[in-house]
């Protein structure tokens, strides 16, 4: 290895959404920044292996199922014929265009980006390991005055599941798309486990989902989650709840899953497996301990509201450093270590942070929501705007879905939204920026929303929690 060492005011680890957004803007703040990823193209698992091929694999179910349900308004397409490796080669050319894009944004920046796993050597110093075919002039370890650990998470694996077959996948095999199985069995009926099982199924498998818990998507309102599981009950072949699965035996003909609980027969034969059963932080295997860094019992990183851990130099941010494990969350704390790195008063304190699950219909929530409200014994009063009774909705042959707000009885405050429907994804911003400014239903209520549009449906929820919605009826009390 070379003598070039590098010493540096701010070292990046792992170049997801919370890694480079850490960088870019601890670069915008005028810090010498280096961005060291193990990975030779940045983007992490959201960009490379999880947020953007999912969603291009989600974009090309949807374009199915509508041409499909395209009958209904007299109009017949041929079933689609579907080129999988044309379909994988096209969702790679849009993972690696927005990796390219990030990647010249770090020259941009000024920000040094290297290849090389990070290792903590002491609180000041991170050792390199590069890969065999880099180049001479490597440095191999980095003096910072601090670092933000942004390495991100990884599937987790139960040992049940460990068996040595390509055919059991997790969701960074089930997104390289190698072939359509006849027969998937989906284990986890989380965002994942939905997400993959909704691309699978439109493709042509036969889908089956085991999920461990009483109901789809767990901790999630029950009411937005109805019109899903209505749906996938048209599109999955079964959907087997407080089901376990004991066991997986690799054969000739498939993969059979041992099944028990629930109403689930006690072994199924499938072609393949995506198991989704959640993600566990990388917080081990690259030195932490060499610094006063604490990882709590779950594994994240411990962090405070500055995402300064215990070793004041060090910082983490994103699925390292807590749940929610999501993209926008990571990118935000990511500011606001920056900020704080750069000397300002910066805190995460965001009271509304959304979720999104890209189904169909997708389910969006942001704020507080009906099961958090029930379990810590707070009165909301939920004001629910169904869609049957927007325009827009149907016209769009969409009528199953739903919009809610919860608002603080007498104040009126936008506490919480949830939105289940097509393009809820889309909706549920309205209701983060509402809850961040404070709104109550009256602000939604009276700013005007542009007609026909699926965001009526936030306005109208506020009316109804007003007791005046044009398109709903409420006897007066
Ligand atoms: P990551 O994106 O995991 O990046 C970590 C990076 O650190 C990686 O590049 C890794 O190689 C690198 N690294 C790790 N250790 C080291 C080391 N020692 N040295 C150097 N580099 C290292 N979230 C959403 O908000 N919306 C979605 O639609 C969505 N869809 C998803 C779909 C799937 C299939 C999956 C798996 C996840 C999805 N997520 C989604 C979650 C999202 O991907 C994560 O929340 C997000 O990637 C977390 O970002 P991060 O920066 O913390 O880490
Ligand atoms: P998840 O936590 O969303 O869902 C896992 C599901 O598996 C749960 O319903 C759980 O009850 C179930 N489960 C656990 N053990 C099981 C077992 N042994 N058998 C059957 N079911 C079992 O996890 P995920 O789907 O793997 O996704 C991981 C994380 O990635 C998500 O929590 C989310 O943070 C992120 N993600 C986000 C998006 C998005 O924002 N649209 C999409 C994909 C992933």
């Amino acid at each position: 290895m070379s003598g070039r060492n590098i010493d540096t005011e701010v070292v990046v680890i792992g170049a997801g959404p919370g890694g480079y957004a850490a960088a870019f803007h601890a670069a915008q703040l005028g810090l010498r920044t280096v961005l060291v990823n193990a990975e030779e193209r940045p983007g992490g698992v959201c960009l490379r292996r999880g947020c953007i091929p999912s969603k291009a694999l989600l974009h090309v179910a949807k374009l199915v199922n509508e041409a499909r349900e395209a009958r209904a308004w007299g109009i017949q397409f041929q079933e689609p014929k579907i080129d999988v490796s044309s379909l994988r080669a096209w969702k790679d050319a849009v993972v690696d265009r927005l990796s390219g894009g990030i990647a010249e944004l770090a020259g941009r920046h000024g920000v040094e980006y290297l290849t090389a796993r990070a290792r903590f050597r002491d609180s000041g110093t991170l050792d390199l390991e590069w890969p065999e075919a880099s180049g001479a002039d490597r440095p191999s370890s980095i003096a910072f005055a601090h670092a933000i650990v942004a390495t991100g998470s990884s599937p987790a694996m139960p040992a049940v599941f460990r068996v040595d077959d390509p055919r059991v996948m997790d969701s960074t095999a089930a997104l390289e798309l190698q072939d359509v199985p006849p027969r998937l069995l989906v284990v986890g009926g989380g965002y994942i486990g939905l997400e993959m099982g909704t691309v699978y199924a439109a493709l042509g498998s036969r889908v089956t989902v085991v999920e461990l818990t009483g109901g789809l998507l767990p901790g999630c309102d029950r009411d937005l989650v109805r019109p899903l599981e209505k749906r996938l009950a048209k599109t999955f072949d079964a959907v087997w709840l407080e089901t376990k699965v004991d066991g997986l035996e690799s054969g000739k003909d498939g993969v059979t899953a041992f099944l028990s609980g629930g109403k689930a027969p006690a072994s199924m034969v499938f072609d393949r497996v995506l198991v989704a059963v959640g993600r566990v932080p990388n917080s081990t295997g690259f030195g932490l301990e060499n610094t006063r860094a604490v990882v709590g019992d779950r594994g994240f990183v411990e962090v405070d509201a500055q995402r300064r851990t215990a070793d004041e130099r060090i910082f983490a941010v994103g699925d390292v450093a807590g749940e929610p494990m999501l993209a926008h969350k990571a990118s935000r704390e990511a500011k606001i270590a920056a900020e704080v790195i750069a000397g300002q008063p910066s805190e995460f304190d965001s009271v509304a942070i959304p979720a999104v699950v890209f189904t169909d219909p997708e389910i969006a929530w942001c704020g507080l929501t009906e099961t958090q409200a029930k379990a810590q014994g707070l009165e909301v009063e939920v004001a629910r705007f169904p869609w049957a009774a927007s325009g827009r909705a149907l016209t769009l042959d969409r009528p199953e879905g739903m919009t809610k707000l919860l608002v603080e009885p007498g104040t009126e405050r936008v506490l919480g939204v949830g939105v289940v429907g097509s393009g809820a994804g889309e909706l549920i911003a309205e209701g983060v920026l509402a809850i961040e400014m404070a709104a109550v239903a009256r602000d939604v209520a009276d700013s005007i929303h542009p007609h026909p549009t699926l965001s009526e449906t936030l306005m109208e929820a506020a009316e109804v929690a007003l007791g005046h919605s044009t398109h709903v009826f409420r006897q007066k009390r």
